[in-house]
Formats: structure tokens, C-alpha cells, sequence
């Protein structure tokens, strides 16, 4: 056993509702991938979450939907939502309330996050606690800058200090003079505010002025921005590139060591503001593939997708399943909403004997393998004609064909079918629908310049992207866009942006999602070579 407390004694604590408990959580720094599993354990069986500013928010999707959130706030300038004092009762209340209690902190809660104060005013009540220890944003922050914080050749010591202390006071907890060169590195928290006066701190009491430093703000994010210098220049550095907290500050040789190690900002898309535009449910992958790449994306759904209404069409085609020779499926969707409509009529896929399947590309194909059902079919060419001149290379005349697909679709697969003698049955089993709400946040960020590329991976997220941005004329959309990038991903999504007055810059020669993402690295790997 790990810990002292296993699934079961959780829950039975917390449902007989006599006795709280108080996880004391740290968050990681910045990246919810830093998260402990432990932390991600407890955030899942939570009743309440109470989190800083520095916790990252997507956290709170592991909290449970009946969890009750509460933001405690503390931001670095001193905007508190919740004073010290009261971030304490709130523990103490909810643990008398028998609630299992998970207060999330940035980074490691024991280090400058006032976490044991909490654990004191708890244990005064005599209310249960237990700590998870976070990556600290110190570690984090030389990490992910390209700093080993200890080396063989550099240091064999480093030293964690706060900034926050005003250095000019008398009675200092900082001994700055045995600190100075007591320390090979030295990491200072909450230290921008003071840096000038650190800085000369550390030269008044004998540490090189030459001595190399680095300042990483927003550390392991996609908004890391990172700046270097030296003890004598690094206040005037951080000044001219106007870094704001929260950052470290990294003091000592091992900062050398940047120029060899550096990686998360030299990834081919950090930086890149990337709006993805699919459905909530398909959006998860492209996300993914572009945050290894190091893009911060920003997601939009263009498109919100039901189920149809009337599904008599393909109820009728199911009771004569066996009378068909192919189901085609030409999109994902196709063959989920085709699947929820057989598992709610009591069948599965076994009623599907008989005909042969074919798909319109891999993903479908995939899709499909999930429901244990192998393609008989995918054409090279992954489009409706890529499918059509497939199957037209066997005889299909006289074939009968159900065809499930979206309420809206082009029409060229089933007429060139029909043309060609076979006899296809359309069964509408799912509709694009325009999304609800966030419109005004995406209009803002274009007119802000906040956004560098645009994906696009169907028709219909062009045309419902640009419902949402509803320009009142083509100048006005084209100001709007113009210093934003757009990613098609094959020729029939390209055709519909270029008639929409647009330009299309990246298309990959496969259309799939893989070789999209391939795409964009490779343009902006270009880009930055042609700099
Ligand atoms: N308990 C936290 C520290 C809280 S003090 C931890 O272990 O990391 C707050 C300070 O931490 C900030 O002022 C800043 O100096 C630092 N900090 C926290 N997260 C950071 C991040 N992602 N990037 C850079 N600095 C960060």
C-alpha cells in the first residue's frame, strides 16, 4: 500500500459524511501532463476543489461534475480573493462538513506556498490532512529553459530563496552574504519586483557580475517566454522585454548550459496560437499532435453534431441488411452515429453480415475496427471520388449500397454510383449543426492579432467558422485574417476556403490528420529558415 488511504476507505469516510479530510495537492507547475498521479487520484473522487491562481485550470476537469470549485485566488501583485485566514476556515469548514477536500496549490505545496500554515490551522481542529508533494516551478522552470539546475562540471549545490522579501530590511531571514557565493545556483521565487536589488546584492557580497542568468516566466506552458543575461545586465533585460511574474529567476554557471540543452521553446510550433476547428469530440486528437509540436490551440467547435430525428431510412435498410452489398461510410461521424442507432434498436455487429464495408480513409477505418468490423475497402485517394473510382473499379452494377451519412453531404459519391448502375440507399444518421456561444471570443482575438493559424479540417468547419466570425464584407474579413495562416486539410476543405475569398497555405498531400500536423511543422520549419 502506498498511502494510508485505499479507494475504500475514501468513500466510506466521505459517504457516511462524518469525517473530512484535506488533501493538500500540489498542481505542478504549469503543464497538467506535471501533475502527480496520486494528484489526479484525488482530484477524481473530490466533493470540493479550492485552487490558487497558479494551479492550472484544466486540472478541474478531473474533479467530478457534482464537485463544488472554489478559487481562492492569489495573484502574484497581492489580489487576493480569499486572505490566508480565510482560505484556512474554508478547509476547516468543509472538513467538519465531512467533505473530501482536495486545495490545490501551484507547484509544490511546501515550497513558498504557505501550504503548512494550512496544515497548522488544520491540525489545531484536529481535522485529517494528507500532502502530495508538486514538480516545483524551480525545477520546472531550469528544465524546460534547457538548465540543469545541478551539474558535475558547474555546481554541487543550489539554493531555493524568495524574492518577495523586501532585501533593504533589517532583519532579513536571507543571509545574502553567506548566500552570494554559498550557493553554486541559486533559484529565486516571486524575485521580479526585487531583481535590481537582489542583483546587486549578490555582487556587493562577492558573487562574479559576470555570472550568467536566465528569467523564465509562465514556465512549461505554451506561454513560456524566457530572457537571459548576466547579474550586471539581467535587471535591464527583463525591463526591455517587459517579463512580468509569475517567473524564476536562475543564478549560476549551469545557465551556460542553455545553449546546448534549450528544447521545449525550439520546438518546430511553440508559440504558435493555433485555432482548431472540429467537433468537442474529434478535436482531441489534432489538439494533441500540435501541443507535442509545442502550439498553444485554441479551440473552437465550428461545428456541433446530432443525431437526426428520423432514422426510418436506415431502420428500414437494417430489417433488409442482408438483401445489400456494401455500406460505405465516408465519415467518422457516419460510423458512430450509424453504431449508437444499431446498439439502440437491441442490435450489434453481427446483424451486419453480409454486405461488404468500405470507408473513405483511415481514420474511418479505425473508427470502424473499434466495432470489430475490418474495411473491405479504402481508396488511395481519401475523398468521396477517391471512394467512388474504387468501387467502380469492381462491378458494381445493380449493387445495392446504403450509404449512412450526414443530413447535408456532397452528392457525388451516391451519383456516380447511380450513374454507374448500382442502387445506393442515402440514411441520414447525423447532423452539422452551427455551434452555441463563444462567438465575440474569437472575433476579439482576430481583431486582437492573437491568432497565427487557422485549421480547418472539413467544408463545413469553413463555412461555420465563418458564421462565427461574421465579417460584414470581404475587406473586412480579409483585415480580419490578414496575418493568419490557414490549413486545409484536402482538396475539397481547400476548394470551399479558397471560395470563401481565401487563400489556403498549408495542405498536406495525404489527408489525415498525422500528415496535417506534419504539414504545419514543415511550414513554419521553413519559415524560420527563410528568416
Ligand atoms: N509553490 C510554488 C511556488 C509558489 S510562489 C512552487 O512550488 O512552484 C509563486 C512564485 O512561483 C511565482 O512568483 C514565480 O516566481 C514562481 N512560479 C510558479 N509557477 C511558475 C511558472 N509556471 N513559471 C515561472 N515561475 C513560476
Amino acid at each position: 500500500m502506498i498511502t494510508n488511504s485505499t479507494p475504500a476507505q475514501l468513500e466510506k469516510t466521505n459517504t457516511s459524511g462524518t469525517k473530512g479530510k484535506i488533501y493538500l495537492v500540489g498542481a505542478g507547475p504549469g503543464d497538467p501532463g506535471l501533475l502527480t498521479l496520486r494528484g489526479k487520484y484525488l482530484l477524481q473522487r473530490a466533493e470540493v476543489v479550492v485552487y490558487d491562481y497558479l494551479a492550472n485550470k484544466k486540472l478541474l476537469d478531473y474533479a467530478p461534475d457534482n464537485a463544488i470549485l472554489i478559487y481562492a485566488g492569489k495573484k502574484g501583485g497581492g489580489l487576493h480573493a480569499y486572505t490566508q485566514e480565510g482560505i484556512n476556515q474554508l478547509l476547516i469548514d468543509h472538513g467538519k462538513n465531512g467533505k473530501m477536500v482536495v486545495r490545490l496549490k501551484g507547484g509544490d505545496p511546501f515550497i513558498f506556498g504557505r501550504g503548512a500554515e494550512e496544515i497548522e490551522a488544520l491540525v489545531k481542529e484536529g481535522i485529517a490532512f494528507e500532502v502530495v508533494p508538486g514538480v516545483t516551478s524551480a525545477t520546472a522552470a531550469a528544465t524546460y529553459a534547457g538548465i540543469p539546475i545541478t551539474h558535475r562540471d558547474y555546481t554541487a549545490s543550489v539554493a531555493f530563496i524568495t524574492g518577495h522579501e523586501d532585501p533593504t530590511k533589517k532583519q532579513s531571514n536571507i543571509q545574502w552574504d553567506k548566500l552570494a557565493t554559498g550557493a553554486g545556483t541559486i533559484v529565486i521565487y516571486m524575485g521580479i519586483k526585487n531583481l535590481p536589488i537582489i542583483t546587486k546584492k549578490l555582487i556587493k557580497y562577492g558573487r562574479d557580475p559576470k555570472t550568467p542568468v536566465a528569467v523564465v516566466r509562465w514556465a512549461s506552458t505554451p506561454e513560456q517566454h524566457s530572457v537571459e543575461g548576466t547579474l550586471e545586465t539581467i535587471t535591464e533585460v527583463v525591463r526591455k522585454a517587459g517579463v512580468k511574474p509569475p517567473a524564476l529567476v536562475i543564478v549560476g554557471d549551469v545557465v551556460k548550459l542553455r545553449n546546448t540543452i534549450d528544447w521545449f521553446e525550439k520546438r518546430a510550433l511553440f508559440g504558435k496560437r493555433i485555432v482548431v476547428t472540429r467537433t468537442r469530440e474529434q478535436a482531441s486528437e489534432l489538439v494533441a499532435q500540435l501541443n507535442e509540436n509545442g502550439a498553444s490551440c485554441l479551440e473552437y467547435s465550428t461545428i456541433h453534431i446530432e443525431g437526426v430525428e428520423d432514422y426510418q431510412i436506415l431502420d428500414n435498410s437494417l430489417n433488409n441488411i442482408t438483401t445489400y452489398d456494401w455500406i460505405l461510410f465516408t465519415s467518422l461521424n457516419a460510423v458512430t452515429y450509424f453504431f449508437k442507432r444499431l446498439f439502440d434498436l437491441g442490435l450489434d455487429s453481427r446483424n451486419l453480415g453480409g454486405p461488404k464495408i468500405g470507408v473513405v480513409g483511415k481514420t474511418t477505418a479505425e473508427e470502424l475496427l473499434k466495432y470489430g468490423l475490418k474495411a473491405d475497402l479504402i481508396p488511395k485517394e481519401f475523398t468521396g471520388e477517391g471512394l467512388a473510382q474504387s468501387l467502380l473499379e469492381q462491378d458494381i452494377k445493380d449493387c445495392k449500397i446504403l450509404l449512412p451519412r450526414a443530413t447535408k453531404a456532397r452528392e457525388i459519391l451516391p451519383d456516380t454510383l447511380n450513374k454507374n448502375g448500382a442502387e445506393v440507399t442515402i440514411a441520414p444518421v447525423y447532423q452539422n449543426l452551427p455551434p452555441k456561444g463563444r462567438k465575440h471570443e474569437l472575433r476579439d482575438q482576430l481583431e486582437n492579432g492573437e491568432i497565427d493559424l487557422l485549421t480547418f479540417t472539413s467544408s463545413s468547419t469553413v463555412t461555420n467558422f465563418l458564421s462565427m466570425v461574421d465579417a460584414q464584407s470581404q475587406q473586412e474579413l480579409h483585415q480580419l485574417l490578414n496575418k493568419v495562416a490557414i490549413a486545409a486539410i484536402g482538396p475539397v476543405t481547400a476548394k470551399t476556403v479558397i471560395e470563401s475569398g481565401l487563400q489556403v497555405d498549408i495542405q498536406p498531400e495525404r489527408y489525415t490528420i498525422v500528415d496535417m500536423v506534419a504539414s504545419i511543422v514543415s511550414y513554419y520549419e521553413k519559415l524560420q529558415k527563410g528568416k
